[in-house]
């Protein structure tokens, strides 16, 4: 299909049932089970590739998480045999380290953590000295992040551990960020490493692009790479008698009601001469004097053996028009503009808002999946 027939978009009235804007895992999930009730479907994706942000291309043998470090982790055994029906996972576990200033732990907090930090070698000492720590707040009801962390984890190791990556992370101090961002703060009174409590763990053999393109390898999905949505919005609402959204909500609007706010992201990538860097996939450096957030090493999430390999450096931003909007920042002020958006578009009775920018939420890949399905059973029934 020419490029040209699907920027003037009415030359397809007539030819397709739905329209899916963004080639990421909500849009692709819906093409695909769309495409299995017999419906065509159209797909266009402004990035010159499919797969969004869960995106993955091999260099130099090596699967790079091109947006950022990806483990797909699940507690529902529908989610888990959906996914695992495009690519065999292998048994990666999340254990990610910290590095604060050259000293490093164990993440997340769990008994590792507190005998590194203060020699302690039972949960009871663990509990007791975190419950000392936390003292300082003489049973304040927390106001703030600073206060909330302190409250859940005593003071050593927000000072270490939290204060200055929540910083970076949120670009603000945290007595000026809402405690709810962290209510839930994993601690283990165990050794165990392991990040998630999910039961299903894992990353594609292979890496994440596959399941996106099979997903869209059906006969009745078209799919063009590199079509922004907004050139040709009109035509398009006109074309198509159903259009499933998963771009920027406040964007389909032209922001009427103003912008929502994002955290962006800029990544920086080297390929190495060394065959092992850090010696963990994920390495997060929680102070101040270091600007970006985290070091990736890609290899250690498929176990590679290359001889080389390939880092990427997270560094966390403000987000401006025209920049990836990674994270919906989901304070009061921004839930409820997103609750105006939220009425424009119950009106829109042809448009379907999708994922976590037409939602304004944050999800995880198996969030996404279960919303998309249920957005599924909405159109076709069960
Ligand atoms: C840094 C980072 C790390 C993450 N780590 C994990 C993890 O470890 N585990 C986990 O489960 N989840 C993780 N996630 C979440 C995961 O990426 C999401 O759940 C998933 O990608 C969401 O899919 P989506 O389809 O909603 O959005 P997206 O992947 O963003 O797809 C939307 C697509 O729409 C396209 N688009 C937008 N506007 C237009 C337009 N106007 N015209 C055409 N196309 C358009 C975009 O280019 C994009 O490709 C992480 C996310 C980030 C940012």
């Amino acid at each position: 299909m020419e490029k040209e027939e699907v920027a003037t978009g009415h030359t397809f009235f007539g030819m397709y049932d739905y329209l899916v804007v963004g080639a990421g895992l909500f849009g692709s999930v819906f093409a695909h089970e769309a495409a299995l009730k017999g419906k065509k479907v159209m797909v266009i994706e402004k990035r010159d590739h499919i797969a969004g942000n869960i995106y993955t291309k091999e260099v130099e043998g090596i699967q790079v998480h091109e947006y950022g470090a990806h483990i797909f982790h699940t507690s529902d055994k529908e989610i888990w045999d959906y996914v695992t029906q495009f690519a065999e996972f292998n048994r990666y576990t999340n254990s990610p380290v910290a590095n604060y200033k050259g000293e490093i732990y164990n993440l997340p907090f769990n008994m590792n953590t507190f005998n590194k930090l203060w020699g302690v070698v039972t949960p009871a000492e663990a509990q007791a000295k975190i419950d000392e720590q936390r003292a300082v707040l003489n049973s304040k009801i927390p106001e703030n992040l600073e206060e909330q962390a302190i409250s859940l984890v005593g003071t050593d190791i927000y000072e270490k551990l939290i204060k200055d990556y929540t910083e970076k992370q949120w670009g603000k101090p945290t007595t000026e960020l809402p405690a709810f961002i962290i209510r839930r703060l994993p601690v283990r009174l165990t050794y165990d490493n392991n990040y998630f409590n999910d039961t299903y763990q894992g990353i594609p053999i292979g890496g994440y692009t596959q399941i996106v393109e099979k997903m869209l390898a059906h006969e009745n999905i078209d799919v063009e790479t590199g079509i922004d949505f907004f050139d040709k919005k009109g035509e398009y609402l006109k074309s198509f008698p159903k259009i499933v959204f998963t771009g920027m909500i406040d964007q389909f609007f032209d922001y009427e009601f103003g912008e929502l706010e994002y955290r962006s992201l800029h990544f920086d990538t080297e390929i190495l001469n060394v065959e092992n860097y850090q010696g963990n996939a994920v390495v997060n450096y929680t102070d101040a004097e270091t600007p970006y957030t985290r070091i990736i090493e890609h290899k250690h999430f498929e176990f590679g053996m290359q001889d080389k390999t390939i880092i990427t450096k997270e560094y966390s931003k403000t987000w401006t028009r025209g920049d990836e909007p990674y994270y919906p920042v989901n304070n009061e002020r921004n839930n409820h503009l997103y609750k105006e958006y939220q009425k424009l578009a119950a009106k829109q009775k042809n448009v379907i808002f999708g994922g976590r920018l037409g939602q304004y939420c944050y999800y995880d890949m198996h969030q996404v999946i279960a919303a998309a399905l249920q957005c599924v059973k909405g159109e076709f029934g069960e």
